[in-house]
């Protein structure tokens, strides 16, 4: 007979991670199981380790976490602190400049992910994510499934049957959703299956809240992300006040539609070497200009706009000199239109919970939003649990 776990979690990014930990926190004595598509823990919040010899790491999603009205959460403040505490994450001053429309530096922070009380983590996203899923894990009450993407879900005498893409099961009395793809008509395409697993698990018109919370989700669309990762040969500086261990530069919306860049954000090495990690959201200005399939020149032009940037801005004297470069495609790398009502987010009808940045609660599409909408659903468990 297969191990039925008490709770199983699909998905090992930050809104699960702070899920979890709550949960143990509170006393939560079941046996638990993380089941996540991709090779670690981090999801969007997720760091690329290139060369495990040389102790890279590039933090090439989400590389922050803004809180952008602490007094008015204590739930997230309170969390806030005792990451703080933990020594989980720092402060993040001084370390960010934006560009104006007119490419200047300026003060004036109107950018989503850099309002209110901006943290990092201290050693690197996917780590951070690792320890919040072990802060209160002493007992090893969690056995993880990497690399099990899931595409089947049934639900049958109280209980939940979890499928994976190589037919592997997990059988869970109660299940939390992290991310809405099972939920989502994307999922057609992306699991190659017939029907939205989640809509195949329980039919229309047998849950109001099921209903409603799909037919929202389905509302939903998301913001497409393309950053490249940069790794640098060894030995540069970065000059004066930029001289620092993590830079962001924040371009004006109106300059992304020229340059084509979101984000540059420098994380310095182990090995004086630089990690950056552009990101650009203009996909279309990209499309248009190159042939995205051409590699070569696409990675030319974005090194090209990089160093000439960075010289002209005296942020570093001389052209960078790549050891590597790369990209990732971020598909859905965020979240708009009107999210999930938190009402929504547990129903204790199926024995099922939704957690994720596509909740609407404050710092909806956040990694902020995310954590909260963990601990938010973990109080709405403990309590039915
Ligand atoms: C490029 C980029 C930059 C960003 N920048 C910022 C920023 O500066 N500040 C900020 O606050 N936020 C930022 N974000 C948003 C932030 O990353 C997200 O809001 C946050 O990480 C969401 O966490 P989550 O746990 O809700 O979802 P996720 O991190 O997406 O976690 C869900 C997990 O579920 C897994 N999964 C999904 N379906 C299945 C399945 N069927 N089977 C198995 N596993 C599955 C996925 O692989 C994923 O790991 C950025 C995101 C991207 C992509």
């Amino acid at each position: 007979m297969q191990n039925i776990y008490d709770l199983v979690v699909i998905g090992g990014g930050i809104s699960s991670s702070a899920f979890i930990s709550n949960i143990l926190k509170q006393g939560f004595k079941g046996t638990i199981a993380v089941i996540e598509a991709g090779r670690g823990l981090g999801g969007r919040c997720s760091t690329r380790y290139p060369n495990e010899d040389r102790k890279l790491a590039l933090n090439h999603g989400c590389p922050i976490i803004n809180v952008e009205n602490s007094l008015k959460n204590s739930l997230l403040d309170n969390f806030i602190k005792e990451l703080l505490d933990k020594n989980f994450i720092r402060s993040l001053d001084n370390s960010f400049f934006n560009l104006d429309e007119n490419y200047k530096f300026s003060n004036v922070n109107d950018n989503y992910f850099y309002s209110g009380d901006v943290y990092t983590s201290t050693s690197n996203m996917s780590k951070l994510v690792e320890n919040l899923f072990n802060l209160y894990n002493a007992e090893n009450k969690i056995d993880f499934y990497f690399q099990t993407l899931i595409i089947k879900l049934n639900f049958k005498s109280e209980l939940w049957n979890i499928t994976s893409n190589k037919n592997k099961e997990f059988t869970g009395r109660f299940l939390v959703c992290s991310s809405n793809l099972l939920l989502h008509k994307r999922s057609i395409d992306i699991l190659n299956v017939k029907e939205v697993p989640l809509r195949e698990a329980i039919a229309k018109k047998n849950d109001i809240k099921i209903d409603e919370v799909i037919d929202k989700t389905n509302k939903q669309e998301y913001i497409k992300r393309i950053n490249f990762l940069i790794f640098t040969k060894k030995n540069y500086n970065l000059e004066g006040i930029f001289n620092k261990e993590i830079v962001h530069f924040i371009f004006h919306k109106n300059l992304q539609k020229y340059i084509g860049f979101e984000r540059i954000i420098i994380q310095k090495q182990f090995d004086k070497s630089l990690g950056i990690v552009i990101h650009t959201r203009n996909i279309d200005f990209l499309q248009n200009k190159y042939d995205m399939e051409d590699e070569r020149i696409l990675y030319q032009y974005v090194l090209n706009k990089l160093n000439s940037f960075l010289i002209k801005n005296k942020i570093t004297f001389k052209n960078l000199l790549l050891s590597d470069i790369s990209r990732m495609n971020w598909r859905a790398s965020q979240p708009i239109g009107e999210g999930i009502p938190e009402r929504l987010q547990l129903c204790k009808e199926y024995n099922i919970g939704f957690c994720g940045d596509w909740i609407q609660l404050e710092g909806y599409g956040s990694a902020a939003g995310a954590v909260l909408s963990g601990l938010n659903l973990s109080n709405k468990f403990i309590e039915y649990y």
